[in-house]
């Protein structure tokens, strides 16, 4: 059961001052920030640089931190097709025993909202129409070079000059906005972890009686092993398994991506074939169906951002251009919707003068929640990537026990609670 309270769309600002807006990327941070200031009466106005929308071939987990935002601003995703997920299971990498479920329970009613699993390009399909349906002016192509935070106005590459109230920069974790907030540069951390994400066809597993389970039982399955773990779970309500191969960089033989280069497509599974070899069967068979073009990714991340602000009080930033994750507590997209709402209640009340502290209060309130998670995502990498030892058998000892003890975020009811129960726009 959803939370029944559902904004109906009134788009007339409460606080009677209409500001107007400019959000750079048209990434789920930028999109949900847009919306949210929209459906507040503000003129809001996307510049993104890609010339079209698309999302990386993956799945997202939108946990019930995310869900009830996106159900009380009216983003409906009734149609979209998605898998309820179970909790996570978590097996060894050799033998496929499990060591640990961790149920959910029904997220509806512990946390308020639903715990879904669905394909990216649905999610930021779904997104894309409501920015639009409430009227966000959306401008592909535009790709925003500098700025003047005296107006403030953002200055494209073909020399247009877009002027604002603020402007809120969503442009990534690669941002180049964040090393202007700060006076000095601040390049995301490599984290020393890739990624390969995959996504195959559940009918091929369906006629494998190895691995139909994986796809009946919507667990988000984790397979941790010596300097890698494997994470997957169905989306698109089964048609479709997401798989994600995560190693150490070193633990990989194979070609390392070019200094710089932060993704790179392949088709050909080889490298996972050497990298996976000693692991269990169904793992191996996963990476057998690994026959269409696939990602690998390089991942970073930073402990903190200082600064949310420009000094200016005309800049704010959002999503992974201000607390860049790893994926594993699969929350960055999670903590950029609750962002925008944090934002957007803020910003409700605002005035021209008040608006500085205003922005001042969503740094405080915003950044020790991501920073936890942030460092969350660290202890993770470390946790799941066990070589096989004392350490790995006290882990797998405490990752039954519901304590503040057990290694996984998600294993102590309290830390459940902190994340998933939290509600961005209630404070
Ligand atoms: C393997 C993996 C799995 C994940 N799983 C989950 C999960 O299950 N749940 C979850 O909540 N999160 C997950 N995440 C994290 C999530 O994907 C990100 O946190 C989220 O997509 C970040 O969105 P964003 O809008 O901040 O950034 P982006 O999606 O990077 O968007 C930035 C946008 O800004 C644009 N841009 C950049 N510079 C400019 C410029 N100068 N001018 C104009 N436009 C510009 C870019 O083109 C882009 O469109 C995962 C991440 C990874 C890598």
């Amino acid at each position: 059961m959803a939370p029944s309270i559902v904004e109906t769309q009134d788009l007339s600002s409460p606080s009677g001052v209409k500001f107007k807006v400019i959000v750079v990327g048209a990434g789920i941070a930028g999109l949900l920030t847009a919306i949210g200031l929209r459906l507040d009466g503000h003129d809001v106005t996307i510049l993104e640089q890609a010339p079209a929308f698309g999302e990386v071939g993956a799945g997202i987990r939108i946990p019930p931190n995310s869900f009830k935002i996106l159900h009380r601003w009216g983003i409906d995703l009734t149609y979209m097709k998605k898998t309820y997920s179970n909790g996570n299971r978590f097996l060894r990498y050799d033998t496929g025993k499990i060591i640990a479920d961790m149920p959910h329970g029904v997220p509806e009613l512990a946390f308020g909202g639903s715990y879904l699993k669905v394909h990216r390009a649905d999610y930021l399909d779904v997104i894309l129409k409501k920015a639009i349906e409430v009227g966000v002016d959306i401008r592909k192509n535009s790709r925003v070079d500098k700025y003047d935070w005296e107006t403030p106005s953002a200055l494209l590459g073909d020399g247009t000059r877009v002027d604002a109230d603020l402007i809120v920069v969503a442009d990534g974790v690669q941002s180049a906005a964040r090393p202007i907030f700060q006076g000095h540069e601040m390049p995301p951390v490599d984290t020393g972890d890739i990624v390969y994400r995959v996504l195959i066809p559940a009918q091929e597993m369906l006629s494998d009686p190895d691995l139909r389970d994986l796809i009946s039982q919507p667990w988000v399955s984790s397979w941790c092993g010596p300097d890698a773990h494997v994470i997957g779970y169905p989306i698109r309500g089964g048609e479709t398994y997401n798989v994600v191969y995560c190693c150490s960089a070193h633990s990989v033989q194979d070609e390392e991506l070019e200094e710089g280069e932060t993704k790179r497509a392949f088709k050909n599974n080889a490298e996972l074939v050497r990298r996976f070899a000693g692991w269990e069967p169904r793992v191996r068979k996963l990476v057998d169906l690994t026959n269409s073009t696939f990602l690998k990714w390089r991942l970073y991340d930073l402990d903190m951002v200082e600064h949310w602000v420009h000094p200016s009080n005309k800049g704010v930033l959002v999503g992974d251009a201000v607390h860049p994750m790893l994926p594993y507590m699969a929350s960055g997209a999670a903590m950029a919707c609750e962002d925008a709402a944090t934002l957007r209640k803020l910003i409700r009340g605002a005035t021209h003068k008040t608006l500085p502290a205003a922005l001042a209060k969503y740094q405080k309130l915003r950044q020790p929640r991501a920073s936890t998670v942030q460092k969350a995502g660290r202890a993770l990498q470390a946790t799941y990537h066990l070589p096989d030892g004392p350490a790995q058998q006290e882990r797998d000892e405490w990752m039954v026990k519901d304590d503040a003890r057990n290694p996984i975020f998600w294993g102590h009811k309290e830390r459940r609670q902190w994340l998933f129960g939290h509600d961005a726009e209630r404070f």
